[in-house]
């Protein structure tokens, strides 16, 4: 199991907190409209969640399936 972070678009504000907050650049707002998760570089580390002043990412336990 490893855990993600993950953006709800409906509640995101598209400020961009999170990716500066992202030690792993793997954030990104995707056409200036809401935060994107590329999974491959993000190890969940919370700290988009804790930055996030919306409360728009949570950082989940994903099942393993690949
Ligand atoms: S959990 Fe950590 S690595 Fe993953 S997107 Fe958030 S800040 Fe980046
Ligand atoms: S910090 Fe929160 S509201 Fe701002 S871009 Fe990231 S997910 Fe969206």
């Amino acid at each position: 199991m490893s855990k993600k972070a993950r953006a709800d678009k409906e509640i995101c504000v598209a400020c961009g907190v999170c990716v500066r907050a992202c030690p792993r650049s793997a954030i990104s707002v995707f056409k200036g409209c809401y935060a994107t998760v590329d999974d491959e570089s993000c190890v969940g580390c919370r700290l988009c969640e804790k930055s996030c002043p919306a409360g728009a990412v949570r950082v989940e336990v994903q099942a393993n399936e690949k």
